[in-house]
């Protein structure tokens, strides 16, 4: 029988396209403790799958699968204080409903050792395929070849933040952006560094900041200390030298944009704030790349 049918025989799609959303978590290194946090990195994931199995009537409802798995034996969930109540017969029904009662999920020990190990992890997603979506083994068959090549470059790109050095061929365009967009826009915790904005999609699960290079490619490389999160109006004004943050890492705004250009110009309260949304000082931009973003800066307000 299966488990994860509903009554009307349809095979929803949600549990299992959640589980290869958490082996993809494993493969990108993104799982170092046995707590699966109901965030961007999960929902991002979750969303590729679904998209692929998913039928008409389908809605995207990552929390419903997030409580019911737990039904399965081998979920757990760890309550936030005081929910413990609610946790112990989840039926979530919204994305908050999730993190005000949550505090992470997690696997059976032997499991989540299970999917540490590339062989085993690799075995537990073609039994996932063959059994609950035998129909889409080969769409997901090419996504999950895409997924592997920015799962395995955006360990690579952890590595060098880390300070691991590795020699690793880079992977094509594609994925090379995928795992640049992830590492730098988690480092960032989705907020834009300059405005503070922090976006998630309900409808998705996407956040809504993008990933920026301070010195462009194929200079400025992919190491995430050469990027910057930013949303699209401040990815746009970065990109056309009209600010960019400093080696003090406050921003610089062009000299020419003032009150006598427009009072209301969006990019005016942005002179000498503080970069925002930085989670770990680890990821903090190399200098060298601050200082090129200044320099390119159409009139460069303060020389450094
Ligand atoms: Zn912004």
């Amino acid at each position: 029988m299966n488990r994860f049918a509903n009554p009307a025989g349809h095979r929803a799609p949600h549990k299992p396209a959640l589980l290869l959303a958490v082996l993809d978590l494993a493969e990108a290194g993104r799982l170092p403790r046995n707590e699966i946090e109901y965030g961007t990195e999960l929902l991002e994931r979750f969303v590729i799958y679904f998209r692929v199995v998913s039928r008409q009537g389908d809605r995207f409802t990552p929390y419903n699968p997030f409580g019911r798995l737990a039904r399965e034996g081998f979920w757990h969930l760890e309550p936030n204080p005081g929910r413990g109540p609610v946790v112990a017969s989840p039926k979530f029904t919204s994305h908050a409903d999730v993190h005000r009662n949550v505090a992470f999920a997690s696997l059976d020990a032997g499991l989540f050792d299970l999917i540490q190990r590339p062989a085993t992890r690799e075995a537990l997603r073609r039994t996932i395929i063959e059994r609950y979506f035998p129909d889409h083994a080969r769409a997901l068959g090419d996504v999950g070849r895409r997924e592997h090549a920015a799962n395995a470059y955006e360990r690579v790109l952890e590595e060098r933040v880390a300070g691991v050095a590795r020699d690793a061929p880079a992977p094509e365009l594609q994925a090379r952006d995928a795992a640049f967009s992830r590492v730098v826009r988690s480092a960032y915790d989705h907020h834009c560094a300059a405005c503070g904005l922090r976006m998630i999609a309900d409808d998705t699960g996407h956040s809504l900041v993008e990933a920026a290079h301070l010195i462009p490619r194929p200079a400025g490389g992919d190491d995430p200390r050469n990027g910057i999160a930013l949303c699209r109006n401040h990815h746009w004004a970065m990109d056309e030298f009209l600010i960019a943050p400093g080696p003090d890492m406050r921003w610089r705004v062009a000299d020419f944009i003032d009150d006598r250009v427009d009072p209301a110009c969006f990019l005016l309260p942005l002179r000498d704030r503080t970069v925002a949304g930085l989670r770990d000082k680890r990821y903090s931009p190399f200098a060298e790349s601050l200082r090129w973003r200044v320099r390119q800066l159409r009139h460069p307000a303060t020389p450094t």
